[in-house]
């Protein structure tokens, strides 16, 4: 008996969390974002065991000479299922989806060598005035970080203007509006560093292209890029 209660003290604190997470999954249970069927309950990974290899199978390693990266490497393709639960990570605050696009990028970028060889992983900032609970994009590359035992850096660059004002201007508009959108902490020197920078969605590439060419004014050598999900737009 002894045993049994020195055992729940000591672990007290993870059986809380487990308990915990048992009741908020009967109360909203998690769904496979590729298949939609129901989880079994407690699993963290919203990808269901029928789906785990045609979900690896998505991994895309992207060069695009315009994007200013040495490599873009996508885990998901951003439609159907995926693009619906990306929507509800991004705009419905369902924040434990991050969970899943950090673990299923980490598991893509494991066996690089820039993971390790890299100065700073940071991530695609949001500007102070959106009213989100969260950047998703820092959820995703905390996630990515916490998976592989890395450091997520923040603070590198600032979003200066809001997005709202994007969906009533043209393209040409919009692409001058987005490259002068993004300011570089001048406290940072990343003169011949390796940087990583992680993202939720690949659409035009100019968000992607202006961050990474802001890395390179201040001094980065090689840019890597990771992206949850890559529409087939790009
Ligand atoms: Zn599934």
């Amino acid at each position: 008996m002894r045993e049994v209660i020195l055992f729940f003290r000591k672990n007290f604190f993870e059986l809380a969390g487990w308990f915990l997470n048992l009741i908020l999954d009967l109360l909203f249970p998690k769904f496979c974002i590729n298949c939609g069927r129901l989880l079994p309950l407690t699993q963290k990974l919203c990808v269901c065991s029928s789906c785990r290899s045609t979900v690896r199978d998505m991994t895309s390693v992207l060069i695009d000479d315009n994007s200013g990266c040495e490599e873009i490497i996508s885990a998901l393709k951003y439609d159907g299922k995926i693009r619906e639960a990306m929507l509800r990570f991004k705009f419905k605050n369902i924040k434990y989806l991050g969970y899943t696009f950090g673990k299923l990028l980490a598991e893509a970028v494991k066996d690089r060598s820039f993971m390790n060889e890299a100065a700073l992983i940071t991530y695609v900032p949001i500007h102070v005035s959106r009213n989100r609970e969260y950047n998703q994009s820092a959820v995703i590359a905390e996630h990515i970080c916490s998976e592989l035992g890395l450091e997520c850096s923040g603070g590198i660059i600032y979003r200066i203007k809001p997005i709202e004002r994007l969906s009533s201007m043209n393209g040409y508009d919009k692409e001058f509006y987005i490259r002068n959108s993004y300011m570089f902490n001048p406290l940072i020197n990343l003169s011949g560093k390796t940087v990583v920078i992680v993202d939720d969605v690949l659409t035009t590439g100019t968000t992607l292209r202006t961050v990474s060419e802001e890395l390179r004014k201040h001094g980065a050598k090689h840019v890597y890029a990771l992206i949850a999900c890559y529409s087939k737009t790009q």
